[in-house]
């Protein structure tokens, strides 16, 4: 089951569920119980105002109540969590960019204005150096996580996942690392973290080992991934995070980009796909 923001026209996004078989479902009554006020209708609701795995079990009980609907689009899939990212994961993508294999995960942060739905523009800023797409498998958080945390509750707070894009300036990030300076004018422009298509819930924490992830620029593979190349499991990176920064439920953690970064050029179309979510499809254009 995929959780997603659908768009239809002019009509302000919904929330959704897909069951895999492209059939969508409105979920918005069910985000208003027992909380009516409070909601915006919103899938960031679900981790504001319920508990992700209650919500879920109530989906799954209520689905054949809900009504179908048609959309034409989607629509950024959560706004409103933090964007945490890991660099170098992947020990072939540290060593293709000469940067050493780190000792303990590389984290930084993405504003939210860097977030982009599917379907949306990645733009290349007129002072933009070298754009790079980094194409990722995004864990969505479950639950408050602050502090020290053993490993099975940093499984257990995995809610879900998601694509995105960790569209960079490479030019300017290799001159802010040559400076000693962090990498957020590099990382953090608007439009480069696209996102989406939806949320895929995931059944077992096995079944995110088994996960992969593609890049694709106008229709040639780029980068190939799996979880099983990471240099440190899911639930390490999460505990880690949690004792570094701490997440919020309804965040959101990019978890690094294999090997095969390239540049960006305006017109091209870069994908990020993975079986259980789908496609995250945008162009680029000059902005
Ligand atoms: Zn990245």
């Amino acid at each position: 089951m995929r959780l997603v923001m659908v768009k239809s026209g002019n009509k302000a996004s919904l929330p959704a569920v897909d069951m895999g078989d492209g059939t969508l479902q409105d979920i918005s009554d069910l985000l208003k119980q027992p909380c009516d006020s409070r909601t915006d209708g919103t899938l960031d609701d679900i981790f504001r105002f319920h508990d992700p795995s209650v919500f879920r079990e109530q989906l799954v009980s209520e689905i054949n109540s809900l009504e179908t609907i048609e959309a034409d689009s989607y629509d950024v899939p959560l706004r409103n969590g933090d964007i945490i990212c890991v660099g170098r994961n992947y020990a072939a993508h540290a060593k293709e960019l000469n940067n050493p294999v780190p000792t303990e995960p590389v984290l930084f942060m993405k504003p939210r204005t860097c977030l982009l739905r599917d379907g949306g523009e990645i733009i290349l800023h007129k002072d933009c150096l070298r754009v790079e797409y980094e194409g990722e498998l995004a864990l969505i958080i479950g639950k408050d996580i602050i502090g020290e945390i053993s490993l099975e509750e940093a499984e257990a707070a995995i809610f879900g996942v998601t694509l995105l894009n960790d569209v960079t300036d490479r030019g300017k990030q290799s001159e802010l690392k040559a400076a000693g300076k962090p990498w957020v004018a590099a990382k953090g422009r608007p439009t480069f973290a696209p996102c989406g298509p939806g949320i895929y819930m995931l059944n077992s924490y096995s079944e995110l080992l088994e996960m992969g992830v593609e890049t694709r620029v106008n229709g040639e593979t780029r980068q190939r991934g799996t979880v099983g190349e990471w240099l440190w499991s899911p639930a390490q990176l999460i505990a880690s995070i949690a004792n570094t920064t701490g997440l919020h439920a309804g965040s959101i953690v990019a978890t690094g980009t294999p090997s095969g970064v390239g540049t960006l050029a305006e017109g091209d179309r870069v994908e990020v796909f993975n079986d259980y979510i789908g496609t995250l499809a945008n162009h680029v254009r000059l902005g």
